[in-house]
């Protein structure tokens, strides 16, 4: 329902529609019409709307206890982070409520590393059309002009390169001595679903050793089995020294970790960090049963194979598509890139296929579906999108 005097501020350029309830993929609106979801809230319900086990898990804590505060010890905390190490081969967890602040975390350990390190003015090394968040430190970690005009003067302490070019990267190291770590997506999700190849992400780790700096991945969005492996760079087979994750780690409860080994996990002294909110039981044991269910119904390699579906589908109902330059993706991350501006497909969308899509970077059409997908749905996205790009059924 749109608002014509809103009292929200303006932050968002929001779709017409409000939805009242869902269940799986679907979505309802208030008056009853249904809807596929293709987006998962930007890859956070990767189990789906109104999944029983975590709505029950959450009715059953929240009747127990929601916060404390880290004054005190978290049962929940230490089990989620005991959990999230073992996947990801990690020592030591922080907790907060979001990507971006699980990027300040990772950012405030690599000046802490670099301090270390006796670099008194320590760098960092981004990616173009990267995305890290909207905090102020975050946002001049991403790689997106439009985003950070009028935001100015942004965080100095960040160095850019090309994405996956290995040869940038060694010419940005031998040139600029005060670099002590790098943070990278391993496919770029708001910068338009670019995977990172294996070989790059492999030469990227030897590269961090040999310099001694912080290899930071940033797996908000690509992790949590969502590319087909638990992490994106698993599929290269390096192991970072730091990790971020949030999005789907609580399939719709706000939850953001900062994950790290070795001397990175070691960095935080009590009183350097903290979030109040941050790993509440509520939000922990939430994040446990999302891996249990994820484990238990091996979603990162169904992930594999309906991205494999999605994508070969997608190749071929689109294949000679005058405007279709690229179909990009790795899992259940697909773009599908467009000759032309194509901002207004995602009202299209809604309004003739009652699909959730969204665009980024102004010409990649982005489909982030729940990994509890059927075949059957994601063959039905395949056919709404193909319709959605039809000559005579819409303005392409
Ligand atoms: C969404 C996202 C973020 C920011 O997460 P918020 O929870 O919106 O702060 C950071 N990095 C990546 C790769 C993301 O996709």
């Amino acid at each position: 329902m749109p608002h014509v005097k809103s009292h929200l501020m303006r932050a968002y350029a929001r779709q017409p529609v409000s939805f009242a309830r869902g269940s799986g993929a679907c979505l309802w609106s208030a008056s009853g019409v249904e809807y596929l979801d293709a987006i998962s809230g930007v890859a956070v319900t990767s189990l789906g709307h109104g999944h029983p086990e975590i709505t029950a898990v959450i009715a059953e804590q929240a009747g127990l206890l929601l916060h404390t505060s880290n004054l005190f010890q978290i049962d929940w905390q230490e089990r989620l982070g005991e959990r999230l190490c073992a996947l990801a081969g990690m020592q030591r967890a922080f907790f907060c409520n979001s990507g971006a602040e699980a990027n300040e975390a990772a950012l405030k350990l690599a000046r802490l590393h670099g301090h270390r390190k006796q670099v008194a003015q320590p760098q960092i090394l981004v990616m173009e059309n990267g995305f890290h968040g909207r905090t102020l430190a975050t946002l001049s970690a991403t790689g997106n002009p439009a985003k950070q005009q009028g935001f100015e003067p942004l965080m100095p302490g960040f160095l850019r390169v090309p994405y996956d070019d290995i040869g940038a990267l060694r010419r940005m190291a031998d040139e600029s001595p005060n670099i002590v770590a790098v943070l990278i997506e391993p496919v770029q999700g708001e910068g338009g679903i670019r995977v990172a190849s294996a070989d790059y992400l492999r030469e990227l780790r030897a590269l961090c050793d040999t310099r001694g700096w912080l290899l930071m991945i940033d797996e908000i969005q690509a992790g949590m089995g969502r590319t087909g492996a638990w992490f994106g760079h698993q599929h290269a087979g390096i192991t970072p020294d730091v990790i971020t994750l949030a999005k789907a780690l609580g399939n719709g409860l706000p939850i953001g970790a900062c994950l790290a080994r070795g001397e990175a996990a070691e960095l935080f002294s009590p009183g350097q960090h903290g979030s109040t909110f941050g790993g509440n039981p509520l939000a922990c044991r939430v994040g446990c049963t999302v891996l249990d269910i994820m484990a238990r119904d091996a979603l990162p390699a169904r992930a594999a194979v309906l991205g494999e579906r999605l994508l070969t589908g997608l190749q071929g109902a689109l294949k000679g598509h005058p405007q279709v330059v690229a179909i990009r993706g790795q899992g259940l991350m697909a773009g599908i890139e467009l000759a032309r501006s194509c901002k207004e497909l995602v009202g299209l969308a809604l309004e003739r296929e009652h699909l959730l899509i969204t665009v980024t970077r102004d010409t990649t059409i982005r489909l982030l579906p729940p990994l509890i997908c059927s075949e059957v749905q994601i063959d039905d996205i395949v056919a709404r999108v193909t319709r959605l790009l039809s000559p005579g059924e819409s303005p392409v």
